[in-house]
């Protein structure tokens, strides 16, 4: 199999994807063995209706979006069609969650429809989640409620267009069905594009069963898959686990650079391609705080905010423990390199951390100073309960001139805690040569005004739920489309919770 080909048919493809609801799949990870899947054909819904289309994904898929959202795009994502080419088929996969392992996890409400090559000539799994039981649905249903999966609309689309490797969304449909969680909540269905579905948890399942064979296929699958660059140098597994440890470095710090809160970074949802994957209980910050937790299942903080960097080592940690014996046939020496590998992730998540923070402050150098104002800011924002995002749009305003000195110290408990830390900021940004204008444009560029908060998807799913109301949905989902302009008609969603709007906990809802 050749997979340096996997992207040069995109272009060529484009005029064919175009012609109706076809789909031109080219499944390279059904052509894997077969023993890294299970073949499923996804459960038949009720009354599928579409919620929503993402127009724009679909042609960068070459995809009909006007198709799409037809009865017959309906059936489709909807589950009540196979499309001629699909895979169809269920991944394995295990996975450590919250530190303990799980050596059988899998799609168990997943169902990869297949791939395609986008007329970017990107390669890209389309997913169903929320279609119906499979081998790896253990005790579930195999389904999804209409809450989280408007939850992981929102929210991937919302990181996409702040910059941050992220799964997409293609659309969300409901499926005229019930489900029961806590209480019984309308079923729907989510396609998720991603560059794949590969997770360390993938890696674990075939370690964990001493299948080298099939390790040894995916590694070299996930390497020219995602790495081309880096396969060929005769130790694909070193060479993975390198290069996934550089996307994920690059990946927390972007995290940590518009307040996003993963919040179950367990190894099955810690992906190969460096992408964020699998939003649950995820959120974003209001007010500034590291020890941050949303998730009602994440009851020791395991996965708060500042916590995340050493998770994601820990992950890595776990890719590489897959990996060792296809790292070096003799084991203490695979267990040297790979720690090595290992211990080089806190310099490069700070080099890659180093890089957001400086551009969020309006610095295009490095200085020996950043790193303490960055420090001293964060904890004074903590102390003083600042909202992370208004803060850094609010800084752009100071970087231009003092008016609005006195607005963005009022968002501290204590607005004189702003001052000292300000003056020395003014002083750094004195050391380089740039018209304050150009300076601020250029950090509204990466300080966004609109974020998902928290309390605006609690909203837009009880409109969606109780009243089949998707006016705040789309409301929000465009807002988002361009989180760093201003956008003066939606400024309301700009704003952080009032008191009475704060939402202290979000769930699963799996
Ligand atoms: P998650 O918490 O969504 O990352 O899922 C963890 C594991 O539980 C994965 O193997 C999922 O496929 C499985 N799972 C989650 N929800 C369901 C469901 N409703 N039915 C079957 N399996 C599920
Ligand atoms: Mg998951």
């Amino acid at each position: 199999m050749n997979y340096n080909s996997l992207t040069s048919v995109g272009a060529a493809a484009k005029s064919r994807y175009k012609a109706a609801m076809t789909f031109t799949f080219d499944n390279t990870y059904e052509r894997l063995p077969d023993r890294l899947y299970a073949r499923v054909v996804p459960s038949k819904v009720s009354r599928p209706r579409v919620v929503k289309v993402n127009r724009r994904l679909a042609e960068t898929l070459g995809l009909d979006a006007g198709a799409l959202a037809s009865a017959e795009g309906t059936a489709v994502l909807s589950g009540n069609t196979v499309p001629s080419g699909a895979a169809s088929i269920a991944l394995a996969y295990a996975g450590h969650q919250f530190g303990h392992f799980v050596p059988q996890l899998g799609d168990g409400r997943a169902i990869l429809l297949g791939e395609l090559v986008g007329i970017d000539g990107k390669r890209r799994d389309v997913q169903l989640k929320g279609a119906g039981r499979t081998p790896f649905s253990r005790g579930g249903d195999g389904r999804a409620a209409l809450g989280p999966v408007l939850r992981e609309y929102v929210l991937s689309e919302a990181m996409f267009a702040l910059g941050v490797p992220t799964t997409r969304a293609l659309a969300a449909v409901v499926t005229g069905d019930r489900v029961e969680r806590d209480e019984v909540l309308p079923g729907a269905i989510f396609t998720r594009v991603a560059a794949s579905h590969l997770r360390v948890g993938t890696f674990e399942y075939f370690a964990a069963r001493g299948d080298r064979a099939a390790l040894a296929a995916l590694t070299t699958y996930a390497l020219e898959r995602h790495y081309p660059d880096a396969s060929g140098t005769g130790n694909d597994a070193l060479a993975l686990l390198e290069r996934v440890i550089a996307a994920h470095a690059g990946l927390v710090a972007q995290w940590l650079g518009v307040g996003f809160i993963h919040g179950v970074m367990n190894t099955d949802n810690t992906s190969i391609s460096g992408e964020t994957l699998d939003y649950g209980p995820c959120a974003f910050l209001d007010e500034y705080d590291h020890r941050k937790t949303f998730s009602s299942i994440d009851v020791r903080g395991r996965y708060a905010f500042g916590n995340q960097p050493g998770i994601a080592q820990w992950n890595l940690a776990k890719l590489a423990e897959a990996l060792l014996p296809l790292i070096d046939a003799d084991e203490e020496e695979a267990v040297r390199i790979a720690s090595d590998r290992i211990s080089r992730f806190p310099g490069l998540f700070e080099a890659a951390y180093g890089t957001v923070m400086r551009a969020k402050l309006g610095f295009s150098e490095a200085h020996e100073q950043d790193v303490g104002l960055v420090a001293e800011l964060l904890e004074s924002m903590q102390e003083n309960r600042v909202d992370f995002t208004l803060l850094f749009r609010g800084l752009c305003e100071l970087a231009q001139g003092t008016a609005s000195d006195a607005s963005v110290a009022a968002l501290f408990a204590d607005p004189t805690a702003l001052y000292g830390w300000a003056g020395r900021w003014r002083d750094r940004l004195a050391l380089e040569k740039l018209a304050p204008v150009e300076r601020a444009t250029a950090m509204r560029r990466v300080n966004p005004a609109f974020i998902p908060r928290n309390h605006r998807l609690e909203e837009l799913i009880t409109a969606a739920v109780t009243r089949e109301d998707f006016g705040p949905f789309e409301t929000l989902v465009k807002a988002l489309e361009r989180p760093y302009e201003a956008q003066p008609e939606v400024a309301h969603l700009a704003e952080p919770p009032k008191l009475e709007e704060r939402v202290s906990a979000t769930f699963c809802g799996t």
